[in-house]
């Protein structure tokens, strides 16, 4: 299987995922439980928005024919008959010559059209004088004229966040269905790996991949499903992915798919009967990347529809770990867990770029650092400081984008455009 370029290997990838089920795979939450989960149905409500004709303003409710060629030299002289508060249903109907004191948000009479602003007025006693025609319909929200009862109000695939929970509730919407969170087995791979908490031994090192992949299914939302450090030996590995397949919707393993280990990988996932789609993919850092497909337990997997366990074999390097994370496997979960596609989708923007960016033009090159907006809306893009060898995971950190060097390409000079691959949550573009 030869060396895939990195948008193949992605489309190959996004082919392989078979997004949530609505019905398989929803779950009913309360709304108080439901921010940031995705909407697994089309919501509509019973209720227009507005669900009646209102005012927009503190003034008064007239008929637009009694005011039309007033001034404030000849006034329009009309009889209050009501005072309508917010909340407060109206008893009179507007008769010429009447109107009614009316406040924000309150009902609008029968027989009013219009509502003039209380600063356009004078009171006196039980009288107003409206001192500047308004326009017939002034200030009046129409019953229905933001959303109509029984048409679509939110569709399935958004995340619902502060706006969307707000419509919910106006709606009456205490109970929803969302897409339960997918499961993402995590394991290390490595006889050098030790937990954080116990002594290094020399040429040992901390199984950071397992923390890092744990936070970053979290981030996604998912939920991840940590299965530990597991030895670089046929049996121990056989159990292990065995383990992961039956308990998640996806896998992720670290380390032990370089070179030399290919054979040894490959068979155990054939024997465990899955098919494998890619061995290797051009970018750098993250060359080794198997990705595999298990066919669907019978009782199908986690309880959901019946769909095969993706399993990506990541590379073990901290670094190759995340980028290929946030370039391939990103996507493939966001769109496994019912988001449109708009929002899976992964976005590549044209950034400035402050540093000179150099690859030796092999394979596709990933650089890490900030991706930013300046005060004119223009991306720009900080390369991270230090080395960016591909084992160097520290300056890693804070990184908002991967700017990609394309193959062929060996050096992008400070100040030209590149592109850049926007990660982290939520989504700027
Ligand atoms: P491998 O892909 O297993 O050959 O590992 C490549 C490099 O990544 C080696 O230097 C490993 O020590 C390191 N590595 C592998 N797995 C992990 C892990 N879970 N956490 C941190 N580093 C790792
Ligand atoms: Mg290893």
């Amino acid at each position: 299987m030869a060396m895939l370029p990195a948008k193949e290997a992605e489309s190959i990838i996004l082919g392989l995922v078979q997004p949530f089920d609505q019905q398989i795979d929803a779950e009913i939450v309360e709304l108080s439980a439901a921010t940031g989960r995705i909407l697994a149905s089309p919501v509509t409500s019973q209720w227009d928005f507005p669900h009646w004709d209102n005012s927009a303003m503190d003034g008064y409710a007239v008929r637009s024919a009694d005011v039309q060629s007033c001034n404030a030299e000849q006034p329009a002289e009309l009889e209050i008959v009501e005072e309508i508060p917010a909340g407060i249903e109206p008893q009179s109907t507007i008769q010429p010559g009447q109107a009614s004191r009316i406040f924000t948000g309150a009902c609008m009479p029968q027989g009013a059209d219009t509502v003039v602003m209380q600063e356009r007025t004078r009171c006196e006693g039980s009288r107003v004088f409206i001192l500047e025609a308004p326009k017939p319909q002034a200030f009046v929200r129409h019953r229905a004229s933001f959303y109509q009862a029984g048409t679509p109000l939110l569709q399935p695939g958004i995340t619902l966040n502060a706006a969307e929970i707000a419509v919910l509730a106006a709606a009456g919407c205490t109970h929803l269905p969302v897409y339960r969170r997918p499961r993402v087995a995590i394991l290390s791979t490595g006889n050098e790996l030790v937990t954080p908490d116990q002594p290094l031994q020399p040429g040992q090192i901390v199984d950071s991949n397992q923390y890092a992949l744990a936070a970053f299914v979290t981030g996604a939302g998912g939920v991840p499903v940590p299965l530990g450090i597991v030895r670089d030996e046929p049996e121990a590995l056989e159990n292990a992915i065995a383990q992961a397949i039956s308990s998640a919707d996806m896998v992720l393993s670290t380390g032990g798919v370089s070179v030399g280990d290919y054979d040894y990988v490959d068979r155990i996932l054939a024997e465990l009967g899955a098919q494998i789609h890619i061995r290797s993919v051009a970018i750098k850092p993250g060359k080794p990347l198997t990705v595999a497909t298990f066919p669907p337990a019978s009782k199908g997997s986690q309880g959901g529809a019946k769909r095969p366990v993706l399993y990506f074999g990541l590379p073990g390097n901290p670094v190759s770990a995340l980028v290929t994370c946030w370039r391939f496997v990103q996507p493939a979960l966001w769109k496994l867990s019912g988001l449109s596609q708009e929002a899976w989708e992964p976005v590549f923007v044209q950034a400035r770029s402050h540093h000179e960016l150099r690859s030796d033009g092999r394979r596709e090159t990933y650089l890490w650092g900030r991706l930013k907006i300046d005060r004119s809306g223009n991306y720009e893009f900080y390369l991270a400081g230090g080395s960016h060898s591909s084992g160097n995971l520290i300056n890693l950190a804070q990184t908002t984008g991967l700017a990609v060097v394309s193959v062929g390409q060996t050096l992008i000079p400070a100040g030209e455009f590149v592109q850049v691959l926007q990660i982290g949550f939520p989504k700027v573009a």
